[in-house]
């Protein structure tokens, strides 16, 4: 697989509302889009750093898993992702090629309009990887 750059960190928040200040007003970073992603029950805003984006990730349900990951005091960074150039199929054959767990074994869309599949952190040395394609 050919991976160009990170796509965007994925940090997950309570509540984007109370943390998007500290982003654009004290870093200075321009806030571009709002987006919810009703299968995965979570709300997103994307900041641009450059070509790099931070993906701030609220839950929108108690059985989210990004409540979940905060419950258990994850605050903070919750995903790494990559730009595949190759196609993210492509990769999902290669990763399980390679023994990595899989935690969507076909692509499919996530937020911002990119095809997306996640890694398992237990075969990704503890960071949930996400692999997208524009
Ligand atoms: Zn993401």
């Amino acid at each position: 697989m050919k991976i160009s750059r990170i796509e965007h960190l994925g940090i997950a928040v309570q509540s984007i509302a109370d943390v998007l200040p500290y982003y654009t007003d004290v870093l200075g970073l321009e806030f571009y889009k709002e987006e919810v992603v009703e299968d995965q029950k979570v709300k997103t805003a994307f900041l641009k750093v450059g070509e790099v984006k931070i993906e701030l990730l609220e839950p929108t349900s108690p059985d989210s898993t990004i409540q979940k990951f905060l419950d258990n005091g994850g605050r903070g960074v919750h995903h790494v992702a990559f730009k595949v150039e190759d196609g993210v199929a492509n990769a999902l054959v290669q990763c399980e090629g390679n023994g990595i767990r899989l935690i969507d074994k076909a692509p499919r869309c996530g937020a911002d309009s990119l095809k997306i599949a996640f890694l398992h952190p237990k075969s990704t040395c503890g960071i949930l990887t996400e692999l997208c394609e524009e």
